[in-house]
């Protein structure tokens, strides 16, 4: 379809960015335009897109809230389906039913309103929803395995498939949407009655210990490194000298060592450099591979 970009101008509800720089949508606050920044108002307008995309010959990433992704300096050459507008919530007795672009943070904060135990240990994560099931977010005990009961996505065909918990294979910072492309559009998270004060007061709590804890004054993209079986990953990193560690404007934090931040004016190639050079540290030292956590895209 040679006119493509047309017919994307046609679509009701859609909105339309060509060249956007992706530094504006990452909190690591790193990387180039994308060609096509598209953001869907409304499951209608997903929908025509979804068919669109499937019969042009260009790539396309789904983004929330860029807190996992490092993009390339010379951004990425494809179609970028921002999830932003999609951030719509509702409530089911013990459940809320919310579209993939709400952040955790909103869900905490509203199901804390409605006395709803469940969703804490997201509070201070800061994603989507749809990035979150992406990913399996987790934190201090809890997981988006322990409230997802269901999601509804879009396969490449347009078609929308409603999978139950079982069917997203959910593990560490894994689930079956990293194996089967698909648009995240919605999900029934599935909560406890609880008391408000005593959800408020474990939200306080976690969100103090983030604080105290992580680099949340530097742009990042949260954990650099999955955790290896039987290790952390940030005495790991400690051990080989990396701590406070600087190449470019890339730095190991020196409150977290597991933690990558954008200390000053990094490049994404400042980002790549030390992620390489921290894995050939701790490899020569403790004998472990790093894997990144990080979802990267586009051109480096
Ligand atoms: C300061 C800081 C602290 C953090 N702390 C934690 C933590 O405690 N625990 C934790 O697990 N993570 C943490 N993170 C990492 C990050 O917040 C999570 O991985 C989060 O779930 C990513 O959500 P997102 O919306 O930002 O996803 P993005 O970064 O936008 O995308 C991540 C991946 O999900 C995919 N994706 C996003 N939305 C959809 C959708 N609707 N449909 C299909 N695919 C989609 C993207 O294509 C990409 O591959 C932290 C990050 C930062 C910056």
């Amino acid at each position: 379809m040679k006119n493509y970009i047309d017919e994307l101008y046609h679509i009701k509800n859609l909105s339309i960015k060509e060249n956007a720089p992706l530094k504006d949508y990452t909190t690591m606050q790193i990387g180039g335009p994308a060609d096509l920044f598209l953001t869907p108002k409304s499951e209608k307008a997903l929908i025509k897109l979804t068919k669109l995309i499937k019969n042009i010959n260009k790539p396309y990433f789904v983004l929330g809230k860029g807190s996992n992704v490092i993009v390339g300096d010379k951004g990425y050459r494809g179609i970028i389906i921002y999830t932003g507008s999609f951030n719509k919530i509702t409530f089911k007795n013990n459940n809320i039913i919310a579209q993939s672009g709400s952040t955790l943070k909103e869900l905490a904060n509203i199901a804390q309103k409605h006395s709803l135990a469940g969703m804490e240990f997201a509070s201070g994560i800061p994603g989507s929803l749809g990035g979150a099931i992406y990913m399996n977010a987790g934190a201090y005990g809890g997981e988006m395995n322990d409230v997802i009961k269901k999601v509804s996505a879009y396969d490449q065909n347009g078609n929308k498939k409603v999978m139950q918990k079982v069917e997203l294979n959910l593990s560490y910072r894994d689930s079956i949407f990293q194996k089967k492309e698909c648009i995240i559009f919605e999900a029934l998270l599935e909560l406890q009655k609880g008391n408000k004060d005593k959800i408020s007061a474990k939200m306080n709590k976690l969100n103090r210990k983030r604080k105290n804890k992580q680099p949340l004054e530097y742009p990042s993209a949260g954990s650099s490194f999955k955790r290896p079986a039987n290790y952390y990953t940030g005495p790991l990193i400690e051990k080989a000298n990396m701590k406070g560690y600087q190449l470019g404007g890339a730095q190991v934090s020196e409150k977290h060592t597991g933690f990558i931040i954008n200390k000053d004016n990094a490049t994404a190639k400042d980002i790549v450099n030390l992620i390489q050079k921290i894995q050939k540290e701790v490899y020569e030292i403790s004998g472990v591979m790093l894997k990144p956590e990080y979802k990267f895209l586009g051109e480096f």
